[in-house]
């Protein structure tokens, strides 16, 4: 029997190792357009969060294309423990920051630092295994639900996992489908909705836990009811944790105007920042965004409820 359990255990770890590798995997696809010229520095130190994970960008310019300036002179901190919204006009670059942040892609001038650290200095396993992320549009495994949403942590039981999927608002529907958590999903398995995978994608970050929470439009395939509803559920968790820095890119600001502060790109710069009440004082983009957005909001709520949609 120890004679056998020894190649078992060994065979354990690497499933293990392979599973992990697969998790960093599926995190860079999550940020896509990985940047493979992305290099470590040899002396590169393990990320430390001795602050709870302060964000600062210092004059950061960054384009994709050298002629084409995407980023420009940004600067901007993210306090530690703090939830922040990044918002503003579609192509402003909300996105890219996220994806500079993951080092999918370098900076090619300024520096970019959690906690003091510079983070190109390093690692690139440490900086990843920090950062959770809900992407715009989350990629499934052809594997079961269970399988899916325990890519967020291997070891977890499956107590765990349902309870991931309750704060997540999706545990109900699971139950519903012909197998539950068993249930086969991902291109060759049951199709489910974009809302569907993005509460898989949230539950997914909860059991991972990470101190860094990057949501990239990560309600935008939600109905208004049920954004608020997983949305107020996010707050929760995010309050329930001290030291969680979170980032929320976002267009429907209704999605983050509790946010503690609320960052206004233009063009690829701050143009203004502060509270929804400080932006809506100041009378500035954010506050034609807010007014705009409400007057939409209203027309599509007087939609909803016409007779003529009933
Ligand atoms: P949205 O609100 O529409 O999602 P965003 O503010 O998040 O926009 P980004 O996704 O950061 O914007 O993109 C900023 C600009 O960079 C856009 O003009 C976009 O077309 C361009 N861009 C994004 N990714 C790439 C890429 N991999 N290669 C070239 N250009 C890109």
């Amino acid at each position: 029997v120890f004679q056998l359990s020894v190649p078992l255990n060994f065979l354990g770890s690497v499933y293990r190792e392979l599973r992990q590798s697969l998790l960093d995997m599926e995190t860079l696809f999550n940020l896509q357009k990985v940047n493979v010229s992305i290099k470590e520095k040899p002396d590169a130190k393990a990320l430390v969060l001795p602050r709870g994970g302060e964000i600062k960008f210092e004059n950061v310019n960054f384009g994709y294309y050298e002629d084409r300036p995407i980023l420009r002179n940004l600067s901007l901190t993210i306090p530690a423990g703090k939830k922040v919204a990044v918002v503003g006009p579609s192509g402003c670059g909300k996105s890219t920051i996220l994806r500079l942040l993951f080092r999918s892609y370098d900076a090619q001038s300024g520096r970019i630092l959690i906690d003091d650290q510079d983070i190109r200095d390093v690692t690139l396993e440490s900086l990843r295994k920090s950062i959770g992320v809900v992407p715009q549009d989350t990629p499934l495994f052809n594997d079961t639900v269970e399988l899916n949403i325990r890519y967020g942590d291997l070891d977890a039981p499956a107590e765990k996992v349902y309870a991931a999927a309750r704060q997540a608002h999706i545990h109900d529907k699971v139950e519903s489908w012909p197998h539950g958590y068993q249930t086969k999903v991902g291109e060759r398995g049951l199709m489910i909705s974009g809302g569907e995978k993005q509460r898989l994608a949230v539950s997914r970050l909860i059991l991972k836990d990470p101190p860094l929470l990057f949501f990239d439009e990560a309600t935008s395939a939600l109905d208004t009811h049920t954004e608020q509803a997983l949305m107020a559920n996010i707050n929760d968790i995010l309050r329930g944790k001290d030291k969680r820095t979170s980032v929320f890119v976002a267009h429907r600001l209704r999605t983050i105007y509790d946010a503690d502060l609320i960052i206004v790109l233009k063009e690829g710069s701050v143009v203004e920042q502060g509270t929804h009440r400080e932006l809506l004082e100041n009378g500035g983009l954010y506050s034609q965004l807010w007014t705009a957005q409400e007057r939409w909001g209203e027309d599509q709520q007087e939609a909803e409820d016409s007779p003529a949609n009933g």
